[in-house]
Parts: structure tokens; C-alpha cells; sequence
């Protein structure tokens, strides 16, 4: 995805200067990866108010089955090119100059922190990806005195990164990549994937967000809802089928490329270069999750022990034939392999309760 982004900057002369990036580096990621702390003030959204219900009537009486609720009369999302340009401009001039910092942060207060919600309307074309970079850029040139180029360049590789990637991996993997499934997966999701009842509170948040909202950030998506699904090794036809019927922006030739191939892992490594999986320590690193949680992230094998952790582990092993050469996870196998055989087997054993029994955790 690297080279393809710094293709694409070229390509389109983005945040260049003759052939270099502007800033000097193609790549802030490292500085934009901060928690967010209670009390860094957060702009309030920008939410439209449009009328559904006539959408909705015709959904009930098509006997479309549907999940999650929202309010009929005051839709939050542009509807209009009108609209999805207000959003923009509202992203600009209020959301930007922390997008950075912020867009991996994950808090049980806040729903959208710095995100643009873009995603429909783009998705949608009410607004095209360059009307946006474009916009969001020049905005950026106009405030380089308040606003980071880290800011910035974390919402341009976002759209013309990821985005272009994934739209170019669909098109190219279609239609194999639908059927997909290298680890051989097999498990079906727990059914508090649709009610959101679950003593995992990163999980329950991160879910009722998702069903009252439409709505969930990319590291949500990624590392709490994908990651549990990964580690509890879940057929990827049906965690395809819950992001497809979830989010509000869910459009087949996006979500795809995302769930199986980058947040699954099921296209065997062609779209990411390792899975995406982590323990507690991750989400504890990034969120508030953790410390109103029913688990203890510190513990490994006990009754309270987070279930991330001995999920991990007994993946990891799980998958050792899968995973094994795979250069990015040589780190973890080197100390999985230095984990007393004792200790493995207690994990494992709890892995495999907590997989048989996911709606009692
Ligand atoms: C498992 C999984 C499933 C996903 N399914 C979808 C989907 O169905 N539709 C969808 O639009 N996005 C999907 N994404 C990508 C991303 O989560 C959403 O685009 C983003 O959360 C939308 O919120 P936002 O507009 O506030 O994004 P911001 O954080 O404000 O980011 C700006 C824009 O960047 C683009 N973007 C960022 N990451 C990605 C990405 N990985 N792929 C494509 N575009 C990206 C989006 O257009 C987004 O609007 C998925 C990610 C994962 C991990
Ligand atoms: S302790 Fe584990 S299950 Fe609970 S919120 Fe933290 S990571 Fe999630």
C-alpha cells in the first residue's frame, strides 16, 4: 500500500513539492497514534436532519430485514451534494487540525472523536475522494500556521491511500477473493454481534455504537469487532455478510477488500501483510475500554482474565503452519515458542471455552 500511496501523491501532485513530499517525510503515522484523554475537547458534529421515512416505508414493505434503529426524522448523514459540501467544510474548520493525532483513539464517550464521517457521501458520490483531498488540502495551505502537516497527510493517505488501494484490490482479486478463506476459518459469530450484550466492553461498545449509529471508526472496526472475530476463528462469509449489514457506508466493492482480505487475513496475505490480530495490551493502549471492563486485561488464564489475551496466544498456535514464514510475525512466534508448555496448554484451554461459549463472555 506504501508504494501505491507514494504513486498516487506523485500522480496527482498532493502534498508535493517538485518530486519530494511536502514536510520532508511521505509518512506521519508514528505521531499519529496518541489516546484520548477526557477533557481534550471535541467539536460537536455536524448532523443534518433529513426525513427517511419514506425510504424506510418502502424498506418495511419490500420485507427487508432490518437491525439496529435510527431516527426516521432527523437522518445525520448529507443526502445532498449540498449537504456532503457543509460536512466538508465543517470537517476543514473544525476537525482537521486534530484528525491526526486522534485517529486511532477509541473512548466509551465518544462516538466519532476527529473522524470526517465522510464515508457515505463518498461512497455515494454525492462528493468525489478529490473533491475532498483537494478541498481539505488547500484548506490546510491556507492554515499552516495552526494546523500540523501530520494532520493532514494522516486524512490524505486515508483517501487516496486506502481507499484507491482497496477500490484497485477489489477490481483485481474479484472474484475469487469472495470465496476466500486461507486459515480456514470456520466458526460462527456469537450472537451479541446483534444485540451488543457482551461483558467485553470494548466489544459492547464498540457494537451498540455500531447498531445505533451505523457508525464505527476504522480501529473499532479493525482491531475490536475484526480482531475478535479473526481470534476466535469465524467463517469470514459471515463476518463479510455482518459488515455488509451494518454500516451505514457499506458498499460491497469497499467492505470486501477490508474485512476479508485486511481485517481477516483470508486472501492469505495479499492485501495485508500480516493479520490484524492483538491481545488486551493493544486496545488497552489505545481506549478507555478497559478500565470499566467486567476482564482484567492483565490476566492471562484466570476466571476475570481478558479474553483477548489467551485468544491471541491460542491463535497464534493455531495458525503456526499458516503464519509461520510470514517475515512480520517472526517476533511473536519467537516468544510464543519460549512460553512454557504449561502456560500454553492453559491458554489454549481457556481459548477453546471461551470460542465454544462466546455468549457467556
Ligand atoms: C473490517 C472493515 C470494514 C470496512 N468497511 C467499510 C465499508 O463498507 N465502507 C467504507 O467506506 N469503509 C469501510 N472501512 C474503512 C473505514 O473503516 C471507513 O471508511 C471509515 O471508518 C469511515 O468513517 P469516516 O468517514 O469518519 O472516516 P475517516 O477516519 O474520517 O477517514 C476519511 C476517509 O478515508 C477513507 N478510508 C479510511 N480508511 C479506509 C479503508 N481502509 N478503506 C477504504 N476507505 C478508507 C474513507 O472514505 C473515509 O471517509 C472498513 C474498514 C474495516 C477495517
Ligand atoms: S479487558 Fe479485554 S475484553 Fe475488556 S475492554 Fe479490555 S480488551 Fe476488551
Amino acid at each position: 500500500m506504501e508504494n501505491f500511496y507514494r504513486d498516487m501523491r506523485k500522480k496527482y501532485d498532493v502534498l508535493m513539492v517538485d518530486d519530494q513530499p511536502e514536510g520532508g517525510k511521505w509518512n506521519y503515522d508514528k505521531s499519529n497514534r496518541n489516546k484520548w484523554k477526557d477533557g481534550f475537547r471535541i467539536p460537536s458534529h455536524k448532523y443534518f436532519k433529513n426525513d427517511v421515512v419514506s425510504v424506510v416505508s418502502d424498506i418495511e414493505k419490500a420485507g427487508v430485514k432490518t437491525m439496529g434503529q435510527f431516527e426516521t426524522k432527523t437522518f445525520p448523514y448529507p443526502l445532498t451534494r449540498e449537504q456532503a459540501l457543509v460536512q466538508l467544510k465543517y470537517f476543514c474548520e473544525e476537525l482537521l487540525i486534530h484528525f491526526g493525532d486522534y485517529q486511532d483513539a477509541m473512548h466509551t464517550d465518544e462516538t466519532y472523536l476527529f473522524h470526517s464521517r465522510l464515508s457515505f457521501a463518498m461512497n455515494l458520490k454525492l462528493v468525489s475522494p478529490q473533491d475532498v483531498v483537494t478541498t481539505v488540502v488547500n484548506y490546510y495551505h491556507k492554515h499552516q500556521k495552526e494546523i500540523e502537516i501530520s494532520q493532514v497527510e494522516g486524512f490524505v493517505r486515508q483517501i487516496i491511500g486506502w481507499r484507491e488501494y482497496m477500490r484497485g484490490m477489489y477490481w483485481a482479486r474479484m472474484p475469487k477473493l469472495k470465496s476466500e478463506n486461507s486459515l480456514d476459518n470456520k466458526n460462527k459469530l456469537p450472537d451479541f454481534f446483534w444485540t451488543g450484550n457482551t461483558k467485553m466492553n470494548c466489544l459492547s461498545h464498540a457494537i451498540t455504537n455500531s447498531l445505533d449509529n451505523g457508525y464505527a471508526h476504522h480501529i473499532q472496526r479493525l482491531m475490536i469487532t475484526g480482531n475478535y472475530a479473526l481470534l476466535t476463528q469465524t467463517n469470514p462469509d459471515d463476518v463479510d455478510a455482518w459488515y455488509l449489514g451494518i454500516y451505514v457506508d457499506a458498499v460491497e466493492w469497499v467492505q470486501l477488500p477490508n474485512t476479508r482480505g485486511m481485517s481477516q487475513f483470508a486472501d492469505g496475505g495479499k492485501i495485508a501483510t500480516k493479520p490484524y490480530v492483538s491481545s488486551g495490551s493493544y486496545i488497552h493502549k489505545m481506549s478507555n475500554y478497559c478500565d470499566a471492563c467486567h476482564y482484567n486485561q492483565n490476566k492471562k488464564t484466570e476466571k476475570d482474565a481478558c479474553p483477548f489475551n489467551s485468544l491471541y496466544w491460542n491463535f497464534l498456535d493455531d495458525k503456526r503452519e499458516f503464519l509461520k514464514d510470514n517475515f512480520r510475525m517472526k517476533m511473536m512466534y519467537s516468544v510464543l515458542d519460549k512460553m512454557r508448555p504449561e502456560n500454553l496448554h492453559a491458554m489454549k484451554k481457556r481459548a477453546q471455552h471461551i470460542i465454544e461459549h462466546q455468549d457467556a463472555y
